[in-house]
């Protein structure tokens, strides 16, 4: 028996080619695309304007399948976040911010990351694999329809949308897992699936050069990128990365992005090290960094308070210190912003989720690693920012 093929991993395109060799036209791709990613629906005798012929050749050959809940909870102040088995004992980590004016969604990206950069914790633990395009989209589809029903809210076009921002910056750096991210891009995008808008949807990078370029022709989204540090030497430090691709390399791929992008400045984000990148004299060499002659780059900054990990053997910066670092920022004209932590008491904010989770399907006693940590913590407050005054 041959295996059943995921739905979730095609994007718009893809559904429609796979629908072709089914012997299916365009518009059937369309619908069974709206039954999935619009209605929430996973079982083929729901989708009930598609002929019985094509729900009964769907049942013999695909499948919609989303990775399982590990947990689930919601903080005091509103932050959900929810824990999801991936397999072979990886769990990533989907932390939903709810705000006034929109709701926040950060995904992640790959199980572990191999960029390994000093302060973070995921890091830390490793590379273990990529997300599929369906892991990248099923995080998106099961916390909207998730909230939508805790809410009492329909699916459908008419259910109030629960997500309106997408952020990338949960565990992974999704320019190193390209393919499978632009996919769920493109289905973030498609009014057909969940129709968020370009400016709504953040790519988080620590800086992979060549892909920074090809996002720009692919599937310009906001960019946000991790600087922590204004000079090659200390960024070779706490961005391993930097070696391969430098500074000014970096800069020139942002000033290139800006032409594509659906944003004016690219955000970059700023962890704040203390007595590591954080003295005044770190803050005005940003500032020349991108503001330099015949590079300058549009640029705001986001200062993201430092959340420690115990074998990080880094501290956080002083809030006098961020406040101090982000004024010079502000007086030379940037909008300068500050992570707030949110989500503490379910253990969502930057660095805090445990280092371990028991595996519950308990088919293998064994222990999954959590390389989620900051990650998804910090990334889960990536969308809390409050404007330095
Ligand atoms: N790999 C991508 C996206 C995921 S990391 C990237 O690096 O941009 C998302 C953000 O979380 C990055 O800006 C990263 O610097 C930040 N982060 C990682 N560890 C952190 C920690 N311990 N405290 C605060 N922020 C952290
Ligand atoms: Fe990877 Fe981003 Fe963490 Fe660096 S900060 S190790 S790129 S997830």
């Amino acid at each position: 028996m041959t295996a059943l093929t995921n739905l979730l991993d095609f994007d718009p395109e893809q559904l429609v080619a796979y629908c072709g060799e089914l012997g299916e036209k365009p518009f059937r791709a369309k619908q069974l695309q709206r039954w999935i990613h619009v209605f929430g629906v996973n079982d083929f005798d729901a989708m009930t304007d598609l002929a019985k012929s094509l729900r009964e050749k769907l049942k013999g050959r695909a499948m919609i399948a989303e990775p399982t809940v590990i947990s689930d909870k919601t903080s005091e102040d509103g932050t959900r976040k929810w824990l999801l088995d991936v397999g072979q004992g990886n769990a990533i980590e989907t932390v939903f911010i709810p705000e006034d004016d929109r709701g926040t969604l950060c995904v992640s990206t790959q199980a572990g990351c191999a960029v390994n950069c000093r302060f973070c914790s995921t890091g830390k633990q490793g590379f273990s694999r990529n997300l599929t395009t369906g892991e990248i989209i099923s995080q998106l589809r099961m916390a909207e329809f998730a909230l939508r029903k805790t809410k009492g809210i329909e699916a459908g076009p008419k259910g109030e949308r629960q997500i309106s921002n997408v952020v990338l910056m949960g565990m992974g750096e999704p320019l190193l897992n390209y393919d499978a991210t632009v996919r769920a891009l493109k289905l973030m995008l498609d009014d057909n699936a969940y129709g968020l808008s370009r400016r709504r949807v953040t790519v988080s990078t620590s800086g992979v050069v060549p892909m920074i370029d090809r996002l720009a022709q692919d599937c310009p989204v906001a960019l946000a990128v991790s600087l922590h540090a204004p000079n090659d030497s200390l960024r070779n430090e706490l961005v391993p990365l930097n070696r391969k691709h430098g500074l000014d390399d970096l800069m020139a791929a942002c000033k290139r992005y800006l032409e594509y992008a659906p944003r004016e400045a690219i955000m970059f984000e700023y962890c704040m090290l203390d007595g590591v990148n954080d003295t005044d004299k770190h803050a005005r060499e940003l500032i020349t960094l991108v503001t330099a002659r015949g590079r300058s780059v549009s640029s705001k900054f986001n200062l993201i308070p430092f959340n420690p990990y115990p074998e990080s053997g880094l501290k956080r910066s002083s809030d006098a210190r961020v406040r101090a670092f982000g004024k010079i920022l502000l007086d030379a004209g940037f909008i300068t912003t500050v992570r707030k932590t949110r989500g503490d008491d379910i253990d969502a904010a930057c660095g805090q989720l445990a280092g371990e989770v028991q595996d519950r399907t308990r088919v293998q006693e064994r222990t999954i690693r959590m390389a989620v940590n900051q990650q998804r913590s910090g990334h889960s407050v990536c969308s809390v920012e409050e404007e330095l005054a």
